[in-house]
């Protein structure tokens, strides 16, 4: 097993299966057009036998799908088929949930359990506005059919300041009443947000001003969280849970778990550092020829991770995913 100084390792691998997305989200998206899929993205069978490898060769046990939108993805079904007999302890998967209701029996019938839809507000007008593709209705009515198909769910929202402020506590009302968790992101300087500064702060909302809000209305309490977890939870007594993924208020680089591939074949093991390692070429390989290639590029995507802190990155959420 690869693991470094602080004793890291990997165990939790996320694929962005496609970069194409059918949102094209303020603080992901600068120019505001929706992302076509990559030329080169691997085909599905190549990337099923990068799980594989990357079980064998990290030590790997739960993958998340990601994108892109992994949903819009035509690999997506060969994809799943392939990774579910892998004996992982865990397959999830973060979606947008446009087509939430589409693939619902696609998931189910891969043994999907648990999915983490995006969700930034309850406002429609709002939504077209942060979105800039999609329509709040059919996210909503993906959501109930999802909890009606008995799938655990957690909402991702990224709060804004002067954007979704005011959707922190109609979000957290509606996953309440629904059994939902939801996870606050801090807002990360990924991609554009990486270079500018200002952009960055006038939209940042920090784990103590989230908090703050949330206060004035609930009364909650920390609870606890498996060791390389990256939210922090809080209970609501009586009424649920919610999370907050603080990368810059409370950094989690030093019990980082994550590595990541892109649907173009890279690896890359921070999101705060520019370094990514080829693979897609050893995904052609054997097994015997793959592994000990593999498992010198992951020696160095794992020294790639930061020390302490989270600082940012030139890559971009909506190639890696997040
Ligand atoms: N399309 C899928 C979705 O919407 O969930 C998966 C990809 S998306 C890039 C994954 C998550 O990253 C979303 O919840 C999105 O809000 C979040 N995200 C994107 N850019 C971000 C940033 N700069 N800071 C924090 N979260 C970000």
């Amino acid at each position: 097993m690869i693991v470094d100084r602080q004793g890291r390792r990997f165990r939790n691998l996320r694929v962005s299966l496609t970069s194409a997305c059918n949102y094209a989200c303020t603080y992901c998206v600068p120019n505001g057009k929706r992302l076509v899929a990559a030329q080169d993205e691997l085909s599905a069978e190549a990337m099923v036998r990068g799980v594989a490898y990357l079980i064998e060769a990290a030590g790997i046990e739960r993958l998340r799908i990601t994108g892109g939108e992994p949903l819009v993805s035509p690999r997506l079904e060969t994809f799943l088929r392939g990774v579910t007999p892998l004996g992982l302890d865990d397959i999830s998967l973060t979606t947008n949930g446009q087509l939430l209701s589409r693939k619902l029996p696609l998931l189910l019938e891969a043994g999907i359990r648990r999915l983490n839809v995006s969700l930034d507000t309850l406002d429609p007008d709002h939504f077209r506005q942060i979105a800039r593709g999609g329509d709040l209705a059919t996210v909503l009515d993906g959501l109930e059919r999802a909890r009606a198909a008995g799938l655990k769910i957690k909402v991702n929202m990224v709060p804004l300041r002067g954007q979704n402020l005011d959707q922190v506590l109609p979000l957290l009302d509606y996953c309440l009443e629904r059994g939902f968790e939801l996870r606050f992101i801090e807002l990360m300087r990924m991609g554009h947000l990486a270079s500018d500064a200002n952009g960055f702060l006038t939209q940042f909302v920090s784990l103590p001003q989230l908090l703050q809000v949330i206060g004035e209305h609930y009364e909650f309490l920390q609870t606890g969280a498996p060791v390389d977890a990256t939210a922090l939870r809080y209970e609501i007594p009586g009424q649920g849970v919610f999370g907050v993924i603080a990368n810059e208020s409370v950094p989690f680089c030093r019990t980082c778990s994550r590595l990541r591939l892109s649907s173009t074949g890279w690896l890359h093991g921070c999101l705060s550092s520019s370094n990514r390692h080829f693979v897609g070429d050893l995904l052609d390989k054997p097994r015997h020829q793959a592994l000990p290639a593999l498992q010198r590029l992951l020696v160095k995507a794992l020294g790639d991770k930061q020390e302490v802190a989270f600082s940012g990155g030139a890559t971009v959420m909506k190639i890696i995913g997040g």
